[in-house]
């Protein structure tokens, strides 16, 4: 908060920048008044000059003596003559002494300042408190002022008072604003103003004119005094107090009333309630690549879509973010929260438009149930979250109930998604690797980079614990930048020991690709990097979420002298088109169809898949390979690449490298 005295105090009389006729201005009035008091000095001025005939011999009496002049002025003069001339002479010297010490005075005095008692009360009063100049330009603010609009005085101080109108008044307005402050010296009314945010707000204000000591004006007090006087304005704060000011639903404080009121009827024989939590999957990623705006639009449209779905003696509410809770009474079956939460997966998966392109986006739901779940608001929320947590856990797009050991479950997720954070950093990534066998030569043609992370007090975390923990977060465009330089460090340090040839396949997840931003970046990288050692392995989902983009980023890394290989083949939609749309090198069966190996059927279905892998110009390789038996049979239909136990599980760097120069390769025959 700025002192008053110098918001009070320098408009002066006479202060550069007070254009003629201005208030600083009202005082135009007082300084006619001291030029009253020089008039009786003035009258025995003239009445001097016409004594002596100054005035019509002027130019004789330049030519004389000055002292002659005066002395022979004096002799002609009559005696009543030289009594009034003397009287008015002393009186205009009293009244110009008189008029000389107050304007001194004056000069040395602020027109108006506050201190002690005052200041304070300025500053502390509830009520925001607006100071201008007779110009209307700010003199000073209070604490109230800067709480409610965000500006410091520092900040406002100098500016017309209008700076902040959010424009919605006309001149007519203002006119009629200036119009009662002249005349009744006040006006009462609403500004509308805007915030520092940019958010329009009204403002009921009372504006009183400042007049100084002799009713000139010095300036305006504009006092907010009750922002909460009119119904409509208590209406309105009490509403935005309930209410998520985006999506119009009830907030958490309403939500928890609500919920804190059905939990007292939950008791009574027969009551029946749900609890469902909904939030949207990955929306992270929707935000940052669609962008904030857009982002705004899909929690909008969720909420109308939540709202359409339900009962109107059901609540919605968003707690925050994407997450959204239904709260459903009186249901006669737990068939039809089934039937609700269903309904709601539907309508959230329709596509949303937003400026001519389609996004599709799922959620994750789960459900407590009333009074079995819980008897208290926070415990009920919690058990909706652990299940809902639970179906995020398995890919999103799906609904479950509160199971018992969901708590634990959800604990750990929670406890994941913070250390998570941390774990790059702390250097607990690091990578494996897992031999690729050619079966027919008996050599190693390349290895798998396979995440691990050692956290500090779990463990060792598997990596299909942790990615979709990192995809969601978004922490997975980092952590994949973090992998393709590591396989570039290490092959470069195995390349230096000797190991010429080898190759590293590295992981790339779909959420690495969704932002074009995101997947030039990793483009960039491995253009920097220029190690034709990097294979990219993705999987098919990658493929359908955004086949232009990803056509485009596979068929510039391969430009590049990179290899891609199309991972899993076989767990997805395994579609012909795929294959012939996207030029891979790689092929890798999934280990779904390995393990069955033993049944004439899927020994048909690989044994065609790898065939027709060969024809279209593909090295095919088995994943999860774990028996002798089973290389036997891949080598019977052609498959001359296999990764799996059999040979060796992933393997941290140094116990890699012995395994490579070891050449104690399993028997392969
Ligand atoms: P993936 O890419 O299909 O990796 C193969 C998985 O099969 C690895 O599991 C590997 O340890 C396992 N495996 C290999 N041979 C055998 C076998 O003979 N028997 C059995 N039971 N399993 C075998 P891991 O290391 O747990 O990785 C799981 C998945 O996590 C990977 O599946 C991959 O999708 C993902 N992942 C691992 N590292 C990364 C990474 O750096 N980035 C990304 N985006 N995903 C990764
Ligand atoms: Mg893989
Ligand atoms: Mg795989």
């Amino acid at each position: 908060m700025s002192k008053l005295p110098r918001l009070f105090a320098p408009k002066r009389r006479g202060d550069a920048g007070a254009p003629a006729g201005s208030p600083v201005s009202g005082r135009a009035g007082v300084g006619s008044w001291r030029l009253l008091a020089w008039a009786p000095l003035i009258l025995a001025l003239f009445l001097w000059g016409l004594s002596g005939g100054l005035l019509t011999d002027g130019a004789e009496a330049v030519r004389r003596d000055g002292a002659e002049v005066v002395l022979a002025r004096f002799a002609a003069l009559q005696n009543h003559y030289l009594v009034a001339l003397a009287a008015f002479t002393l009186l205009g010297v009293a009244l110009a002494g008189l008029s000389a010490r107050r304007w001194a005075r004056d000069r040395s005095r602020p027109a108006w300042s506050l201190d002690g008692l005052e200041q304070r009360l300025f500053e502390h009063s509830p009520g925001a408190v607006v100071v201008t100049d007779a110009f209307d330009r700010i003199l000073a603010v209070n604490n109230a002022y800067t709480r409610m609009t965000g500006y410091p005085s520092e900040e406002v101080v100098g500016h017309d008072i209008a700076f902040n109108h959010a424009g919605r008044q006309d001149e007519s307005f203002y006119v009629a604003m200036r119009e009662s402050l002249a005349r009744r010296g006040r006006w009462v009314g609403e500004f509308w103003l805007r915030n520092k945010a940019g958010e329009a707000f009204a403002d009921k204000v009372t504006r009183m004119r400042l007049n100084g000591p002799r009713n000139e004006l010095l300036g305006y007090l504009t006092l907010s005094m009750d922002l909460l006087s009119s119904d409509e304005s208590k209406r309105l704060m009490l509403w935005q107090a309930h209410h998520d000011t985006l999506t119009k639903l009830p907030n958490r404080n309403l939500f928890e009333e609500r919920l804190t009121r059905v939990l007292l009827r939950a008791q009574e024989p027969g009551f029946a309630g749900a609890l469902l939590s909904i939030d949207l999957d990955r929306f992270k990623i929707v935000n940052d690549s669609a962008g904030p705006s857009h982002g705004d639009q899909v929690l909008m449209e969720t909420a109308y879509r939540l709202a359409m779905s339900v009962d109107e003696s059901h609540t919605v509410a968003r707690l925050g973010g994407d997450h959204f809770v239904v709260l459903m009474t009186e249901i006669a079956d737990f068939g039809e929260v089934e039937r609700l939460g269903r309904r709601i997966l539907t309508e959230i998966g329709k596509p949303f438009r937003l400026e001519g392109r389609e996004l599709f986006i799922s959620a994750s739901v789960g459900v407590a149930l009333l009074p079995q779940d819980g008897e208290e608001s926070g415990e009920l929320l919690q058990k909706a979250d652990a299940a809902r947590i639970q179906v995020k856990e398995q890919g999103g797009n799906n609904l479950a109930f509160f199971e018992p050991d969901m708590n634990t479950r959800a604990e750990r997720r929670l406890e994941l998604e913070s250390a998570l954070r941390r774990a790059a950093d702390n250097g607990e990534l690091m990578l494996y690797f897992q031999p690729v066998v050619d079966v027919k030569r008996g050599t190693v043609t390349s290895a798998e980079a396979l995440l691990r992370w050692d956290h500090p007090e779990l463990g060792m975390v598997s990596p299909g614990e942790f990615i979709p923990v990192a995809e969601d977060m978004g922490l997975i465009v980092d952590i994949g930048r973090w992998v393709v330089n590591e396989c570039h460090r290490q092959l470069q340090a195995w390349r230096l020991a000797g190991i010429e040839d080898l190759r590293i396949s590295l992981n790339v997840s779909p959420f690495q690709l969704r932002r074009e931003a995101d997947a030039d970046a990793l483009l960039a990288l491995i253009r920097e990097l220029g190690d034709p050692g990097l294979i990219l392995e993705l999987t098919e989902s990658a493929l359908m979420e955004n086949s232009d983009g990803v056509h485009r980023f596979l068929s510039d890394v391969r430009a590049l002298g990179n290899m891609v290989a199309l991972d899993d083949f076989g767990t997805g939609f395994s579609s012909l088109g795929y294959l012939r749309n996207f030029e891979f090198d790689v092929l890798k069966v999934d280990k779904t169809f390995i393990d069955e190996l033993a049944s004439t059927r899927d020994y048909g279905l690989v044994a065609s898949i790898v065939s027709m892998g060969r024809i279209l110009g593909m090295r095919v390789v088995a994943e999860g390979v774990e028996t002798a038996e089973q290389v036997k049979r891949l080598k019977q239909i052609g498959c001359d690449y296999v990764q799996g136990y059999y040979f060796s599980k992933p393997l941290p760097a140094d116990a890699f490298y012995d395994f490579l120069t070891d050449k104690q390769l399993r028997d392969v025959g």
